[in-house]
Formats: C-alpha cells, sequence, structure tokens
C-alpha cells in the first residue's frame, strides 16, 4: 500500500505539514534528512536551519521567559539529555525544532532519518528512493526540504558563528550583541544591500566589504546603499579572516584587497554574509519545474502547488525572498491542507 503523504524535510516548514497532515489522518510519513558528515558540512542535519542558531526571538508564542520545566515535560527524555542546557530566556533555535518534531510524532507521524535522493515523478503513486536504496511509494508528496547559506569557508568565520558571525540579519541585526556597534556585511547584490539597510538601524556603521568596485545590486538598491550615511562600503575589498576571542566572539574582520592595496583591519562585533542561500533541490533538477536560482516553483497563486500534481512545496525550499521560521510553518500548514484537500477530490 502506498503512503497517502510523504514530507520530505525537517524544518519548519516539514513538521508543521506533518502535525496538519497527522489531525487530518493522512499519516504522514516522514523523512528528516541522513546524519553524516555531509549534511554537517552543508548545514543540513535533521531539523533544518534553525536548529544551527541559538537566540529566535521573532517565532510567536516565545517570549522571553524560563522554558526549563517545559522543556524537561514536553521533549522526550533520551533527546532532552542531547539538548544543550537551556538558557535564561526565550527560545533556542534547537529547542523550538525539538519542539515541532515532538509535536508532529505525538499526532502520530512517523519519522525516518534519511535523505531522499530520488523522486520519480512519472507515473503514480509517486516512487521515493532513500540514500540506503529502500524505495517507498506516496499518492502525494510534500517537499520541504528548505535551503543553506552560503558561507565563504574560511575557518574563522566557522568558528565564530553564533558568536558574531550570521547569515540573517532580520533574524539576528536586532541582538543586544549588535545593537551600536560597527557591523560588517559580505556581499554586493540586491539583498546584501537589504541587510546593510535593515542592519544600519541598529549598527554604529555598517561596513559593506564588495570585491569589485561597483556594487551588483540593481540601481535603486544600490543608491539606497551609497546614500545610507550609516553604510560604508569598502571596495575592492574580500574578507580574509574573521577577528575574536573565545571570550568576546566577533571583534573585527581583516579585509584583503583586491586591487593591491594593503590589508584592513576593521573593529566590528558582527560579520552578516549576504552571498545568496542554496535551495536543497539537487535530487529534483528535471523532476519539478524551478526558478533560475534553483528554487521550486509554485504554480499557482496563492497555493503550494508544483508543476507536478500531487506534489506540493513548502518552506524555504521554494521561497528565496521571505526564508523565516514562522513563513515556512505557515506554508507547511498550507501545503497540507492543499495535499489533503488534492487527495480528497481523488477519490
Ligand atoms: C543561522 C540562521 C539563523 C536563523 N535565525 C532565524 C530566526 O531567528 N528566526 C527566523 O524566523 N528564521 C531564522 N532563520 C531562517 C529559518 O531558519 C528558515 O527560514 C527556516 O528554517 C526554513 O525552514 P524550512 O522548513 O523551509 O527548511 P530548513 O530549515 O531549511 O530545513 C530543511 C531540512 O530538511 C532536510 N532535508 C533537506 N534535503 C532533504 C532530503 N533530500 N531528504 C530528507 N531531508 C532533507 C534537512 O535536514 C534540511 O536542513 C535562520 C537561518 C539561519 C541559517
Amino acid at each position: 500500500m502506498p503512503e497517502k503523504v510523504i514530507v520530505i524535510g525537517s524544518g519548519p516548514a516539514g513538521w508543521t505539514a506533518a502535525i496538519y497532515c497527522a489531525r487530518a489522518s493522512l499519516e504522514p510519513l516522514l523523512f528528516e534528512g541522513a546524519i553524516t558528515n555531509e549534511n554537517q558540512m552543508a548545514g543540513t542535519l535533521p531539523l533544518g536551519q534553525l536548529a544551527l542558531t541559538t537566540e529566535v526571538e521573532n517565532y510567536p508564542g516565545f517570549p522571553a521567559g524560563n522554558l526549563e520545566a517545559y522543556l524537561d515535560d514536553a521533549i522526550a527524555k533520551e533527546k532532552r539529555q542531547i539538548m544543550g542546557p537551556h538558557g535564561k530566556e526565550g527560545v533556542s533555535g534547537p529547542e523550538l525544532m525539538e519542539l515541532m518534531r515532538q509535536q508532529a510524532v505525538n499526532f502520530g507521524t512517523r519519522v525516518i532519518t534519511d535523505d531522499i535522493v530520488e523522486l520519480d515523478v512519472d507515473n503514480r503513486p509517486f516512487k521515493l528512493t532513500a540514500s540506503d536504496g529502500k524505495t517507498y511509494e506516496a499518492e502525494a508528496v510534500i517537499v520541504a526540504t528548505g535551503a543553506r547559506a552560503n558561507y565563504l569557508g574560511l575557518e574563522s568565520e566557522d568558528k565564530y558563528k553564533n558568536k558574531g558571525v550570521s547569515a540573517c540579519a532580520v533574524c539576528d541585526g536586532a541582538l543586544p550583541r549588535f545593537r551600536n556597534k560597527p557591523l560588517v556585511v559580505i556581499g554586493g547584490g540586491d539583498s546584501a544591500v537589504e541587510e546593510a539597510d535593515y542592519l544600519s538601524k541598529f549598527a554604529s556603521t555598517v561596513y559593506m566589504v564588495h570585491r569589485r568596485d561597483e556594487l551588483r545590486a540593481s540601481k535603486i538598491m544600490a543608491n539606497r546603499a551609497i546614500n545610507n550615511p550609516k553604510i560604508d562600503i569598502q571596495w575592492c575589498t574580500v574578507l580574509d579572516e574573521v577577528l575574536g576571542s573565545d571570550k568576546d566572539g566577533v571583534t573585527g574582520v581583516r579585509l584583503k584587497s583586491t586591487a593591491g592595496k594593503p590589508d584592513v583591519e576593521l573593529e566590528a562585533s558582527g560579520v552578516f554574509l549576504a552571498i545568496g542561500h542554496t535551495p536543497n533541490t539537487a535530487f529534483l533538477d528535471g523532476k519539478l519545474e524551478m526558478n533560475d536560482k534553483k528554487y521550486l516553483q509554485w504554480t499557482t497563486p496563492g497555493r503550494t502547488y508544483t508543476s507536478v500534481e500531487g506534489v506540493f512545496a513548502a518552506g524555504d525550499v521554494a521561497d528565496d525572498y521571505y526564508r523565516q521560521a514562522v513563513t515556512a510553518a505557515g506554508s507547511g500548514c498550507m501545503a497540507a491542507l492543499d495535499a489533503e484537500r488534492w487527495l480528497a477530490a481523488q477519490e
């Protein structure tokens, strides 16, 4: 018997889709990804991108407050034991993701800790192959495989992730450690300008580090950066090293000139990477319609339908614009409702 619904992906979109599918008696099977070195290096381990961050201050329902007792009660003991200690306040990314996972499991979601490496959409039921070679069939599929932020790959960048290095200004920019301090944004495209502009509301100065003598951003966006008195563009430079200490996290950056000038060191308490994201869609190439950046294409406005009937997409895998946990969860809910209604119409 084929599964009614298989959900691929384990970020906020996947777990929300599973919660809704389970409550609609669709008995979802969810693939949460494999625990491998490759996934660890890529930042795509089970529980998704939010599990890579510390404080989450913008997910509704988690105001500042001590969740310790609640976490002890809500999360299975064996999972709780391997989670880091709870901070003083609010919720952390890993805590929030474990809570979502537990909620989906409580409603009967079955979870397989493996990657789906192939989706055959030519026949129904759809056929899915996991990385261990096993195959599964499903009447409907929800793809919620997310995306990953691109990093430069510097050792120092990795060392200071969550200690001043971030890939999301909207998520982290308002944290106290960045307020009224100089910050650095790496990149020169539209999203780099957007990040720099957003950060300039909190920072004392935002240095934009760009390898060329002209921004790649559209003219209107470039002018926004150039005319913002708090943004200081470091033309023809690249990030050579993030400077810092274990105690203070990021304290500055060393920039290398691409125009043969001497290195520059700048004081900064944060470094924001804005060099794009890579959606986790390689295994879907040629199967589902994608945009030029390889994000899945929603084919009907206001719906989570993809180019293949019966396959739905939710979260960052189909969203290169909002990229927030709450928007991913919202579209996970939409995909589950779309799948439920589509399945009902097939009967
Ligand atoms: C460092 C950082 C901090 C952030 N902070 C915040 C914040 O404070 N607030 C906020 O709202 N947003 C934040 N975001 C953004 C937020 O994390 C994302 O928007 C959200 O996680 C997207 O959810 P998603 O469900 O689409 O997928 P993701 O979170 O990207 O998760 C998808 C997961 O599915 C799994 N998967 C992928 N491919 C496969 C496959 N083939 N088979 C099986 N499983 C697969 C992987 O485990 C993958 O990680 C942050 C992002 C980053 C990188």
